[in-house]
């Protein structure tokens, strides 16, 4: 027998080898951080190493489907699947049941056996999935955030450019309106001075004249002038009052056709001087009589007439009134005036109507005027719930018309603006005015008309004299030095005041009658008022009206001084504030807190005799309280300033112990009052 012999040693080797390396593979992937598993064609998971088991359990005897709870899905989209049946080795991440996420690779090869398996290498990912996913989530924030910030920043964009160009028209507006003001400015500096250049040189000729005739003549055109003046004035006035809403219409029964007739009446003579037709045409259907404001139609009826007799040369200038609509409840007329003047060219026909603007604006202007008639007409009119047009064409003339509605008429007796001079018996006559000219002039006018004068300069003189005389009536300035006519008045009006006679009529002169006014001096005891300048039969008529409406007042007077005198007039106060009560509210304070300084000063300074000092603070304390509205401190500091500066010491002392006694009241009523404000405003705070 052939011995074949063979010497295994290297092969027994090479199958040690094998088994060692098979022993190293084995290790090495039981070892490793990450799946391993291989599996098989018939779903058979036949290794998986301790990674694997440590997850999902020993695979032994479950279909992988099973054991990776693969919910029965579709195996042929299975990534192992899809590796062997392509021989390819394939990348796949999966999400395990447990939530976690592997990157696996899917390798195809044939194992010991020569069976077609996939080995299966999975690492975990699901840290770096997170922070991917949260990185991704991040950036779509972050983007969105930055839309939305566009978004935010392209509106704020858009509102400044709205706002920018609305500063930019406003300032354009301002500054238009700053040229118009200072042109306005300077035409009413020469519309002033022209005519008093006139009365000026005209008195001096006056005064160097020995000819009587001639001396007429010259204080004629002193008269003319001064006229022209005050209608300047009286513009300005009117307008300012209307701008501020202080204005309000009368309501009273008139004749239309009076009124149209005689504002054509006014300018008859400038007309017939100039060569123009006047004509003036009333409807049938205007009312005979109808309620509203009179002399207000009547003012915008004459500027309308002056600018059409102002601006023209020849031809023709008239009036005419019609019902504009008879079916309204109220009456509603049309007036227009008609000229045949220069006219106005198209683009200045809306801007003449803004105050302070004339057609004409240069230096060379032909005619004078202060530019603000039309402004006020128009506001007048709108008052009266009308409407102003204009139409016009450029030396051809020019029409204005207007609305207004009136009321029908109550009735009551018609006012005539020409009622003849009530006749007044010789009256003593107290006159206090601390201007020496209005005195003077007062006092002459009172005595061509037979009445006695007795002059005094200030209100505690006024309270002076008729401690110690009986008068008739008293003549009241209302601003004076020392102590103003409203105070006297309210002095006068006191129980014990000392005066003779506490019911005497009291007309009271004033260069500002405002809205309100006019309740503020009746309601201190004033009676009737006339405003300055003084017309001779404006001053009759108030002097009329005080004294002979005096019976039926004593009545109501007596009332008066029955009560208590009134010691807060906080509405007042907050009036002459124009109604601001933020306004009001600081006073307040400054009144809260240097008051108790004045009053302890003022004490010292009465105890060391110092009266000067005294009397500088008893004047702060006045004008504080009055500010405030503790009107009866107002008027004991007043007196007190007076007795200071007359030297009285006893009763500077008399009249400061009910001084701090009402100032003191008024600090605890008004310190009430503005915590009670700070306190709302706290809660306010707190709300918000
Ligand atoms: P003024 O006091 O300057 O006349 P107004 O407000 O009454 O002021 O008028 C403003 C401007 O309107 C006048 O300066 C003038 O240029 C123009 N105007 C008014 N009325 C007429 C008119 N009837 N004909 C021509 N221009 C007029």
């Amino acid at each position: 027998m052939a011995v074949c012999s063979q010497d295994l040693t290297p092969l027994r080797q090479t199958d040690e080898d094998l088994r060692r390396e098979q022993q190293r593979q084995i290790f090495f992937m039981e070892s490793l951080p990450g799946l391993v598993f291989h599996i098989y064609r018939d779903n058979t998971i036949r290794y998986a190493n301790r990674y694997f088991r440590k997850l999902f359990g020993s695979p032994k005897g479950q279909p992988c489907n099973e054991l990776l709870k693969c919910n029965g899905s579709d195996c042929s989209i299975c990534p192992p699947k899809d590796a062997m049946d392509n021989d390819k080795a394939l990348e796949k991440d999966w999400t395990a049941p447990n939530g976690r996420t592997f990157h696996v690779q899917y390798s195809p090869m044939t194992d010991s056996s020569g069976e077609r398996m996939v080995m299966a290498l999975g690492i975990d990912i699901t840290a770096r999935k997170e922070a991917e996913d949260a990185l991704l989530k991040a950036r779509d924030e972050l983007e969105d955030r930055v839309r939305q910030r566009t978004k935010e920043l392209q509106r704020a964009n858009s509102q400044l450019r709205a706002k920018s160009i609305n500063l930019v028209k406003a300032k354009k507006r301002a500054d238009a309106a700053a040229q118009a003001k200072s042109k306005f400015l300077a035409n009413m500096s020469h519309e002033v001075r022209t005519p008093l250049n006139a009365i000026i040189g005209m008195t001096e000729l006056a005064i160097g004249s020995g000819n009587d005739e001639d001396r007429r003549e010259y204080l004629d055109n002193v008269l003319e002038a001064s006229t022209s003046l005050l209608s300047v004035l009286n513009d300005i006035l009117d307008f300012s009052k209307i701008e501020a809403q202080k204005l309000s219409l009368e309501s009273l029964d008139f004749d239309p056709r009076k009124v149209v007739g005689s504002a054509l009446d006014m300018y008859r003579p400038t007309a017939e001087e100039k060569g123009l037709e006047l004509f003036c045409e009333v409807d049938e259907d205007v009312p005979a009589t109808l309620r509203g404001d009179p002399s207000r139609l009547r003012q915008i009826l004459l500027n309308l007439l002056g600018n059409a007799i102002k601006f023209t040369a020849k031809g023709s200038v008239g009036i005419r009134a019609e019902n504009a609509d008879p079916e309204d409840h109220r009456h509603i007329l049309r007036f227009s005036v008609t000229d045949t003047g220069i006219g106005i060219p198209e683009d200045k026909q809306q801007a003449i109507f803004e105050s302070f603007l004339q057609a004409d604006d240069s230096v060379t202007r032909k005619h004078g005027g202060t530019g603000l008639g039309l402004a006020i007409s128009r506001l007048l009119v709108d008052l009266m719930d009308g409407q102003m047009t204009i139409s016009s064409r450029e030396g051809e003339g020019s029409t204005f018309a207007f609305t207004a509605a009136f009321d029908k008429a109550s009735g009551e007796e018609v006012c005539h603006d020409e009622e003849p001079l009530p006749e007044l018996p010789k009256l003593n006559i107290l006159l206090a005015d601390d201007n020496r000219l209005n005195r003077q002039l007062a006092a002459t006018v009172l005595k061509e008309r037979g009445h006695d004068i007795t002059s005094a300069e200030n209100g505690q003189e006024v309270l002076d004299l008729l401690r110690a005389a009986k008068f008739d009536l008293v003549l009241m300035d209302v601003q004076m030095p020392v102590m103003d006519g409203v105070s006297a008045t309210r002095a006068i009006r006191t129980p014990g005041s000392g005066v003779l006679d506490p019911n005497i009529p009291v007309v009271a002169i004033t260069a500002h009658a405002l809205k309100g006014d006019r309740e503020r001096f009746l309601e201190t005891g004033m009676n009737a008022y006339v405003s300055k300048p003084i017309r001779v039969n404006d001053l009759v008529r108030a002097i009329a009206s005080a004294y002979f409406g005096r019976e039926g007042r004593e009545a109501s007077a007596r009332k008066v001084l029955a009560g208590e005198e009134q010691t807060f007039d906080r509405e007042t106060a907050l009036s002459l504030l124009d109604g601001r009560v933020e306004l009001l509210s600081m006073m307040d304070g400054i009144f809260l807190r240097d008051t108790p300084k004045d009053l302890s000063a003022l004490e010292g300074a009465l105890d060391s005799g110092d009266l000067e000092t005294a009397k500088r603070h008893a004047h702060s304390i006045k004008g504080s309280s009055r500010t405030v509205g503790a009107v009866k401190a107002g008027s004991i500091a007043e007196q007190l300033e007076y007795q200071c500066g007359k030297g009285e010491k006893q009763a500077a002392f008399d009249s400061f112990a009910s001084l701090k006694a009402e100032v003191e009241t008024a600090l605890k009523l008004i310190g009430a009052e503005q915590d009670g404000l700070q306190g709302g405003e706290d809660e306010d705070n707190s709300g918000g």
